[in-house]
């Protein structure tokens, strides 16, 4: 009897003691840990008794039940906590002789309940196995400085873990040195999707609309009047020969090209400047096919003559020595070059304007730099419902672009603007985001940008076109177009 009594003297005075030290940090009752890797004190079942005691302090519950359920269980008697209070209270319930810590533990972190036990004289006889999934060399290194028995990196299968504790009950665990792999299951390969092929995309030369600019204030979005690469394999279209086709050229020339073929929306400067300065048409062995839509006062040759006379310009039509082949677009006649198959609808611009759809393989777009939609419109986008009478000279437009995954048009004005342009040949922004509503086109890339708009105004504008798409409920995103922007296809 009085053996008894002071068995259970020692332990309620351990006990108390305890509790003063861990109810400083943590405001509750905290362990009393004399039994470490010895048999347990605090057992009352004879079959317990016999069993080593281990404390699973995880969150993960799967992992939790995988290791209760493991075929090397059964010589232990599991606890579990999910979170670190709950760890330190079941220290101090459970007595174990083990405790497998997660590293990123709810509430406490495992390297604060790992130095606690292992800087208690009390307590650190008790073992201590840290677990992660971030094995990092830091974590790593601060655990064994702490005394951690091991480091497990997660994830783990159950087996070696019970050849862990089995070590461990027979004095034999050490730490394993760090492994510094990534992950155990994928080891260093590195995963990448599907890559686009590098030789199928659209460039933007130019994204300026009416004039080039540049200076300081341009940098960002840049000043080249409107060209458009477009590539696909060994097939090259370019459309529009605005200032951007300067530079093109100059990349393009140092692969010797035979042949291009160069797409014109219409012949207004903007689109026409950068031809006289585009070095493959000095290339005796380079034919450039040139195709413009018909209906202008004059043949395209003979407009080509004309910018190239010596009054403008020291070369002459004649003088140029790629071989120059004119050929007309046929608004709405559907046409191909190489791979890639193109169609055009007229745009709502001065003169026979025409506006693109390409398709190359599944995929459409469109590409549209001068088309003044919805023309004197200055209301609310959100009027303009399907069957609104000024929507009806626009349905054949919104037809043609309405399976296109993207498209590429102009929104040159603010709606403030707007006010004082109708009839120049470009859509506000309001007005652009109805046609963009109506073809249903998910994405929307804007280009043709204003002269006047510098970077500043550029990004409020960006902003705007956000505003309004956000006020018409379009779930469609604007992207603006800058010079040298590479699009994979
Ligand atoms: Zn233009
Ligand atoms: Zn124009």
């Amino acid at each position: 009897m009085m053996k008894k009594i002071s068995f259970y003297f020692f332990i309620f005075s351990a006990k108390q003691f305890s509790n003063l030290f861990w109810k400083k940090i943590y405001n509750i009752p905290l362990p009393d840990l004399r039994c470490g890797k010895g048999e347990p004190m605090a057992s009352t079942l004879p079959m317990e008794k016999k069993k080593k005691r281990i404390l699973l302090a995880d969150p993960d519950e799967q992992l939790i039940k995988q290791i209760k359920k493991s075929k090397g269980a059964t010589p232990y008697l599991f606890e579990t906590a999910k979170t670190g209070f709950e760890c330190l209270a079941k220290l101090d319930s459970f007595k174990p002789d083990l405790l497998l810590v997660e590293l990123m533990l709810p509430q406490i972190h495992g390297m604060e309940i790992l130095r606690k036990i292992k800087t208690d004289p009390r307590t650190n006889h008790m073992g201590v196995m840290m677990t992660s999934a971030h094995a990092m060399s830091q974590n790593y290194r601060s655990a064994l400085i702490l005394n951690c028995d091991n480091f497990l990196e997660k994830p783990f299968e159950t087996g070696q873990l019970f050849s862990l504790f089995r070590l461990f009950f027979k004095n034999e665990l050490h730490p394993d040195p760090f492994s510094g792999k990534e992950s155990s299951i994928e080891g260093k390969h590195c995963y990448l999707p599907k890559m686009h092929s590098p030789n199928s995309y659209i460039k933007f030369w130019g994204t300026r609309g009416s004039n080039p600019v540049s200076g300081p204030e341009y940098i960002r979005f840049g000043g080249n009047t409107c060209c458009l690469e477009i590539r696909h394999g060994q097939d090259l279209i370019i459309v529009d020969a605005g200032t951007g086709i300067r530079s093109f050229g100059t990349v393009l020339s140092e692969s010797k090209p035979k042949e291009i073929h160069l797409l014109m929306s219409h012949t207004h400067w903007d689109h026409l400047a950068g031809f006289p300065f585009f070095s493959p048409i000095y290339e005796p062995n380079c034919t450039i096919n040139i195709w413009t839509p018909i209906g202008f006062e004059r043949t395209t040759r003979e407009l080509f003559t004309e910018i190239l006379a010596h009054s403008y310009f020291p070369v002459r039509l004649d003088d140029i020595q790629a071989n120059l082949v004119f050929k007309d677009i046929h608004e709405s006649v559907p046409f191909q070059i190489g791979h890639i198959e193109i169609n055009t609808h007229y745009s709502y611009h001065p003169g026979a304007t025409v506006c693109f759809k390409f398709k190359i393989n599944k995929l459409k777009f469109g590409y549209t730099t001068d088309n003044e939609f919805l023309m004197g419109y200055h209301g609310n986008p959100n009027l303009i419902g399907k069957n609104h009478p000024l929507l009806h000279p626009y349905q054949s437009m919104i037809e043609f672009f309405k399976d296109c995954d993207f498209l590429i048009h102009e929104a040159q004005y603010t709606p403030i603007e707007y006010q004082k342009k109708v009839g120049w040949g470009h859509s506000s922004v309001n007005n652009a985001a109805v046609l963009l509503k109506h073809t249903e086109v998910p994405e929307w890339i804007v280009t043709h940008h204003d002269p006047i708009h510098n970077d500043n105004d550029m990004l409020k504008k960006l902003q705007l076109q956000f505003d309004v798409l956000d006020d018409m409920h379009l779930k469609c995103r604007p992207r603006f177009a800058y010079d040298g922007m590479t699009i994979p296809l």
